[in-house]
C-alpha cells in the first residue's frame, strides 16, 4: 500500500467580525505562499460584541470564502471564559497563549450544548454547515466534550492532538501556535516553535494555528511564513474536515 502524502493543515483562530479585516490580508498573504484551504475557526458572538446573525456582510463574506474550499469551524459562542474565580490561570499550560479565553473549559453538559446548538444554527443560518468544533484556548472540559459529541460534531483538536468524536480515535500531533501578548512571550515563541518544527518534520499531520494578532509582529508573522514555505515543499495542503474523512477511509 503506498503510503500517504504527509499533509498540512493551517487554521486560523478567533475569525469575527470583529477579525475579519484582519483575516482577509492573513489569507491573501497564505494565498501567496500557495496555501489556498485553511480551516477557519469561527466565533458566533466574539466577547458579546459581534453577533454574526446581525452581520449580512460578514456572513457573505464567510460563505464565499468557504465556497474556495476553506472550512468554517465552530469556535465556542463568545469565546470568553465566564468569570468564575479560583486557580485557574495559573494551572494550565495553554494559558501561556490564551489569557482566559477558555469558554468550554467547565460549562455544565446542559450549557455547553445550549451554547453549540445556538452557534451551530447560526452557522447554519449563513449557509454554512460546520462538522468539527475546537474550543477556546483548546480548553475542552470533559463534560463539554460530551455535550461537542452528542450535538453530532465529527471531531475536535487540542493543543496536543486531533481527536475523531464519532470513533475516539486520536491522533497526536502537537500545534504550532506563537503567544504575543508580550516581548519575551514573542521570543520565546519563536525559539520554541522553530523547535517543535523540527521535531515534527516527519509527523503524518502538521498543524500550525494562526491567530490575528500574530500578524502585527513582523517578526513572527516572518517565521510564520518561513516555516509554511518549508513544509509545503513535502507536504500537500488540506483541512481537519479532509483530515477527518480520509483517515476514516484508511
Ligand atoms: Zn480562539
Amino acid at each position: 500500500m503506498q503510503t500517504p502524502r504527509p499533509v498540512l493543515v493551517v487554521s486560523i483562530h478567533d475569525v469575527s467580525p470583529l477579525t475579519r479585516g484582519r483575516v482577509g490580508e492573513m489569507l491573501a498573504d497564505l494565498a501567496n505562499l500557495g496555501v489556498e484551504r485553511t480551516s477557519l475557526l469561527v466565533i458566533p458572538n466574539h466577547h458579546h460584541k459581534a453577533p454574526i446573525v446581525e452581520d449580512a456582510g460578514f456572513c457573505s463574506w464567510l460563505r464565499e470564502t468557504a465556497a474556495r474550499g476553506h472550512e468554517v469551524i465552530l469556535h465556542g459562542y463568545y469565546h470568553k471564559r465566564p468569570r468564575r474565580g479560583g486557580e485557574w490561570s495559573q494551572t494550565f499550560l495553554t494559558e501561556f497563549y490564551t489569557a482566559g479565553e477558555g469558554e468550554f473549559y467547565d460549562l455544565s453538559t446542559r450549557e455547553a450544548g445550549w451554547r453549540l446548538e445556538k452557534g451551530r444554527q447560526e452557522l447554519q443560518t449563513a449557509g454554512l454547515q460546520p462538522r468539527g468544533f475546537i474550543a477556546p484556548a483548546w480548553l475542552l472540559g470533559e463534560k463539554a466534550e460530551a455535550a461537542v459529541q452528542a450535538a453530532g460534531f465529527d471531531y475536535t483538536t487540542r493543543l496536543k492532538n486531533f481527536k475523531d468524536l464519532k470513533t475516539g480515535r486520536v491522533d497526536d500531533s502537537q500545534s504550532l501556535v506563537w503567544s504575543v501578548r508580550a516581548g519575551w512571550r514573542r521570543a520565546a515563541s519563536l525559539w520554541w516553535n522553530a523547535a517543535l518544527f523540527r521535531r515534527l518534520s516527519r509527523t503524518p499531520l502538521l498543524r500550525f494555528g494562526l491567530h490575528p494578532p500574530d500578524w502585527d509582529h513582523p517578526a513572527i508573522k516572518g517565521q510564520i511564513l518561513q516555516l509554511l514555505r518549508a513544509a509545503l515543499a513535502g507536504r500537500e495542503v488540506i483541512t481537519y474536515e479532509d483530515w477527518f474523512a480520509r483517515s476514516r477511509t484508511r
